[in-house]
């Protein structure tokens, strides 16, 4: 990729990991998001438009408030630089001729669309990934555009509307189940409504590869998390995050992970 280009597409997701920082913080606390400036939390001073640049303002201000020097969360500049570096990626996958992974699918399927679509679906997931984390919540009005938008250019496309319907319906009601009978340890009905869209978006046979990379990175983490002290056996770790992480693994490798397992 050019320079430039980088840098123009980097900039571009500094920008929208803005806002999805900004989105993280408001949902869940049902502010609006069209309701005016940030402020600061402790001093509620309004946050100028110098000071409220992604990731420079924060290295500027050395991570503190200008008014009463609180410290500024680590999250910003995080979501900021993680949503760049999403961007680049998106920007910068590129199909190997007659690839059957489920992105090359959509590509080809919606030709200019494709891009502003991934990037629109990955805004969204990234939200529902910090949002799960911090709030254990997954607001309905994200899974829910992210489904209808998915559904409506799905009925534009060419692509097999049934099979991927089926799949998410499937892929909803397997939540849906593991929901009732584990009585709600680790899984809440926001996961059974992404999984309605993830497996709408990722047909068949990858809806399957989703929910089979979503436990396993689940699994490890977990193990890792007791290993090291920050969870315990039957402490609620949220799901949302390793469903969204999983999502874009199937999205784009699925088929080479399917290969390599020999499927
Ligand atoms: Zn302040």
């Amino acid at each position: 990729m050019e320079l430039i280009y980088t840098f123009l597409v980097l900039i571009l997701g500094l920008a929208v990991g803005s806002f999805v920082s900004a989105l993280t913080y408001r949902v869940p606390r049902g502010i609006s998001i069209a309701k005016g400036r940030s402020f600061c939390p402790k001093c509620s001073a309004k946050i100028s438009w110098y000071d409220n640049i992604p990731l420079l303002s924060y290295l500027a201000l050395g991570g503190k408030c200008r008014r009463c020097k609180e410290k500024i969360s680590l999250r910003y500049p995080l979501i900021e630089g993680a949503t760049a570096l999403g961007f680049l990626y998106l920007f910068s996958y590129s199909c190997p001729p007659g690839s059957f992974e489920v992105a090359c699918l959509w590509k080809s399927a919606t030709g200019s669309l494709y891009l502003p679509f991934l990037l629109f679906i990955f805004t969204l997931m990234t939200a529902i990934f910090v949002i799960d984390l911090e709030s254990q919540i997954i607001p309905d009005s994200l899974v829910f555009t992210l489904f209808i938008s998915t559904f409506l250019i799905l009925i534009s496309t060419d692509l097999p509307i049934f099979t991927h319907l089926v799949s998410g319906f499937s892929a909803a009601l397997f939540l849906l189940v593991l929901f009732l009978i584990t009585k709600q340890k680790g899984m809440g009905l926001g996961d059974v409504k992404l999984a309605l869209f993830a497996g709408a978006f990722l047909g068949w046979p990858h809806t399957v590869t989703w929910l089979f990379a979503s436990f396993v990175l689940g699994a490890v983490v977990g193990v890792i998390l007791i290993l090291l002290k920050k969870a315990s056996f039957g402490k609620h770790i949220p799901f949302g995050p390793f469903l969204v992480v999983s999502f874009f693994v199937s999205v784009f490798f699925g088929e080479r992970i399917l290969a390599w397992l020999n499927f």
